[in-house]
């Protein structure tokens, strides 16, 4: 390793890979089919046992996971989608792909977790108007859960399907149970993409305890195609056959990023605690500044995807100035997220702003900044100087 230098550039978020990593993957490369061998089942199989779910769909993305999520719980047109405003475009995109219809549901700005007590509003009016969802996608942002026991007892009541967008969050836990286990929804979905707590270079998987759910999301990623006879619609005409049964597609993860994936896997606990360990300390080390940390539940073990500060003074030039000025000292910052409605290709639907103010106050407040397995000590405390000094 080259020793540091003073200003280098220190990502808000960075992948790790060793040695072992390495050798899983190529191993596949010189022994392995590279694609639809026994990795991704083997991945798939590591998956369900680490999150105790019954079944895991590996898929190449988690907006593809989140996709054919929404065609498995039979989305389509006319049917209307909610998730968090505070996310990835994705969580709302996999609606439209369907052509349903999205909205949003505030968050509590603290947390930047869906705010229950405006989705139980908000479902009361829907109820009235008769404009349910058929699905909400709760996002755990920055690896902590959303309250899902009350989201779900909520799904009990007002007929919709819960997917879990848990993008940030594997090795995560809520209450008893590991984020994942879908003990509280329909659906769980997890992405691999190198930012995230594990990767496949590009990867995504959908956990459930839904036989069915499962079985349409292996038809779906892969052209919609069964190869079983015994599950034929037609007789088969010979051992050649196969059938394509619905419209799918080509979401296939391949072995190379199985491998990859089941060999990170093994390290999900060391990097969850590191990435615990590191958010500590940036608490300890910044506590006397004027920013507050995004709260973490506590019926919460979080992942610790993402270090969320919040400004505790409001006020578009102050918050300016200081992503501004972090990024001019070579430190990585991001917003995690600006509001998925402010993108242009959403105002077409004409959303509100006044009914996410949530999600406004978090805007205007919240600064990544970096926290990845590796970061030094050294590194966060320069972070904190430059921080004392631009606030
Ligand atoms: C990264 C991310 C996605 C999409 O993941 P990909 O694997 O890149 O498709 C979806 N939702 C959230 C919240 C994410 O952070």
């Amino acid at each position: 390793m080259s020793s540091l230098k003073k200003n280098d550039y220190i990502p808000y978020g960075l992948h790790s890979v060793t040695e072992e990593d390495i050798e899983a993957v190529t191993d596949v490369l010189r022994n392995k089919p590279l694609t639809q061998g026994l990795k991704v089942e083997e991945f798939e199989n590591a998956i369900s046992k680490q999150v105790c779910a019954d079944y895991c769909v590996a898929v190449n993305s988690a907006t593809s996971a989140l996709h054919l999520s929404c065609l498995a719980l039979g989305v389509s047109d006319n049917d209307i989608v909610w998730t968090s405003p505070i996310s990835f475009v994705a969580s709302a995109n996999c609606a439209l792909y369907c052509g349903a219809k999205i909205d949003f549901v505030d968050i509590n700005p603290s947390t930047g977790l869906l705010d229950v007590s405006k989705l139980k509003i908000k479902l009361k009016k829907a109820a009235a108007n008769n404009s349910l969802p058929k699905v909400i996608i709760p996002v755990h942002l920055a690896g902590s859960s959303c309250n899902m026991q009350e989201i779900f007892n909520l799904s009990k009541i007002y007929n919709f399907s819960i997917i879990e967008d848990a993008s940030h969050a594997i090795g995560a836990e809520y209450k008893e149970s590991k984020v994942g286990s879908c003990k509280y929804s329909s659906i769980t979905v997890f992405s691999f993409h190198p930012v995230k707590i594990i990767t496949t270079g590009e990867g995504g998987a959908a956990t459930t305890n839904d036989t069915q759910i499962a079985n349409s999301l292996k038809k779906l990623r892969s052209h919609g195609i069964v190869k079983d006879h015994n599950k034929f619609i037609n007789s088969a005409e010979g051992s050649w056959n196969y059938e394509q049964q619905s419209l799918g597609f080509n979401y296939r993860i391949t072995d190379i990023q199985a491998a990859l994936g089941l060999s990170q896997l093994k390290r999900l606990k060391k990097i969850t605690e590191e990435r615990n360990y590191l958010l500590n300390f940036y608490r300890d080390i910044l506590k006397d500044l004027p920013i507050s940390f995004l709260e973490i539940p506590e019926f919460n073990y979080s992942s610790v995807h993402l270090a969320i500060i919040r400004l505790k003074k409001i006020s578009k030039k102050y918050y300016y100035n200081v992503f501004e000025g972090l990024k001019d000292n070579n430190i990585g910052v991001q917003l995690h997220y600006k509001p998925i409605y402010k993108n242009p290709y959403f105002e077409k639907f004409k959303f509100n702003k006044e009914e996410f103010q949530g999600a406004e106050i978090y805007e205007s407040s919240a600064i990544s900044i970096p926290l990845f397995p590796g970061l030094k000590p050294k590194q966060q405390m320069r972070i904190k100087e430059i921080l004392q000094k631009l606030l």
